[in-house]
């Protein structure tokens, strides 16, 4: 007889993980390298350093280190949110009538409301440890912004965020989150730097996108003295942060002797699932498990199920190093009637490579379908999700049906990244019925294709 699981599965202060989980060094295959957008050589410690901090370049150029020690200081400020909740979904399980075990680990409780955060406090942490006084960064929904804004709070450090345009307006309230922990906030395209200046001049009405306010933060982080960037997602290092979710949840799984069939989690630009499934790609890729993995993407912008692998920019501006990655070229802009998230047009080059190796599968979802799946989810099990978390409910739903027609009994994971609280208006949408699905037309994409440089690395054929 199975040992019966509580709801909610734990994990005391002195179990807590005190690694990060470095995937890349158990990949036989590495993602490809970094390159330098003048030279096309791979990019050094050096060429990265006038744009971020240190240790994190150390981290995002380091490819053998396991497991690195996350800093004692930042330990503690982990401990004020962390663990975060590991629930089994009875209640959905029970609705579904699916034999399937279904878990969720909810990175929405802290006040930033999201897993943003696992990020953003590290990423502080070595700012401040650098001496540096000021940050810049881009938010796009605004989670990214909010939890710099906590973490610069925290550490003591100043912030200045540019705010994608049409997100600001639409959420008057994470602004004035992100101003209440005392960052300056600026709406992008914005006429404080050269590259807002460029884009506002070519595209007057345009409500910005994350790669136009990426190159804005940049812009202004060079500009200025002892300041650097940071982002938020897509970057290794930010994998490596984010990996104190899986490393978590396993540390859990393996306190209740839980072994995940299936985890899920939904696609940005590949943070949270890159750092929940870290450490179960290892096992897998040495042999020690046969766990699946899915990533669920909007298909209003579907990088991994419609993009191109190739060498991309990670800006509108084309001011950042190269990456290696799914893209739908730096200059598509996604459909503005997009509510959710997700809106980046490349993704992480580490997931890239597993993706194009067959580690890793994606599909796409409608915003429609996944609203649907959100509200089913806060009525049975009580949290009102963010939409992005809510594309990997909806692919959790559909795997636990596909249980029931088979009869298996798997046991599935995902992500619930974050709350929807700040999401009223695209809830309200929902509600209202006004919400509509965009799907880009092969001639829409094609015209963000056309922005993919056209350097020899590209034009080589795939290993
Ligand atoms: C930012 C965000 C995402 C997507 O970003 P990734 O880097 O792909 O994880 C997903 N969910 C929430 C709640 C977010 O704030």
């Amino acid at each position: 007889m199975a040992q019966k699981i509580p709801t909610r599965l734990y994990l005391a202060e002195d179990e807590m993980p005190k690694n990060w989980y470095n995937l890349r060094a158990d990949m036989k295959d590495k993602p490809d390298p970094i390159l330098h957008p003048g030279t096309l050589a791979p990019a050094t410690a050096a060429d990265l350093e006038p744009v971020f901090c240190k240790e994190t370049v150390k981290q995002e150029l380091d490819q053998t280190t396991r497991l690195i020690p996350i800093p004692e200081g930042l330990q503690q400020f982990y401990k004020a949110y962390r663990p975060s909740a590991l629930i089994r979904a009875y209640f959905l399980e029970k609705e579904l009538g699916t034999p399937a075990e279904i878990y969720y680990k909810f990175e929405g409780t802290n006040t930033s409301g999201s897993h943003k955060l696992n990020s953003a406090a590290a990423q502080a942490y070595y700012a401040k440890e650098e001496g540096l006084t000021t940050l810049t960064t881009e938010t796009g929904a605004g989670q990214w912004g909010s939890a710099m804004a906590m973490a610069c709070a925290f550490y003591g450090l100043k912030l200045i965020v540019y705010m994608v345009k049409v997100s600001s307006q639409q959420k008057p309230y994470r602004k004035a989150l992100i101003e209440t922990y005392g960052a300056r906030l600026i709406p992008s395209p914005s006429d404080t730097t050269e590259s807002g200046c460029a884009i506002l001049a070519a595209n007057p009405q345009t409500g910005g996108s994350l790669g136009c306010a990426i190159s804005e933060a940049i812009e202004t982080a060079v500009k200025t003295g002892q300041c650097r960037y940071v982002l938020g997602s897509v970057l290794n290092h930010v994998l490596l942060h984010q990996s104190i979710i899986g490393q978590e949840v396993k540390a859990t799984f393996e306190k209740y002797n839980i072994k995940p069939d299936i985890i899920i989690g939904c696609a940005g630009g590949g943070s949270n699932l890159g750092g929940l499934i870290a450490p179960f790609m290892g096992e897998k890729l040495s042999g020690a498990s046969q766990t699946r993995f899915i990533a669920v993407e909007p298909a209003s912008c579907p990088s991994f199920t419609r993009g191109r692998f190739a060498y991309d920019f990670g800006d509108t501006a084309k001011t950042t190093p190269l990456l290696r990655m799914y893209t739908l070229g730096s200059g598509f802009i996604p459909s503005a009637n997009h509510a959710g998230g997700l809106r980046y047009h490349g993704m992480n080059s580490t997931l890239s490579k597993l993706y194009h190796d067959g580690h890793l599968e994606a599909r796409s979802a409608l915003q429609t379908d996944v609203f649907d799946a959100a509200v089913r989810f806060a009525k049975l099990e009580g949290i009102l999700p963010a939409p992005e978390s809510s594309h990997a409910i909806l692919a959790a739903i559909d795997e636990a049906l596909e249980c029931k027609r088979t009869g298996e009994k798997k046991t599935i994971l995902f992500g619930l990244t974050g709350t929807g609280y700040f999401d009223m208006t695209a809830y309200m949408a929902y509600n209202e019925k006004t919400m509509t699905d965009h799907v880009p037309s092969d001639e829409e994409l094609e015209k963000g294709f056309a922005s993919i440089p056209d350097i020899p690395q590209n034009k080589k054929p795939l290993p």
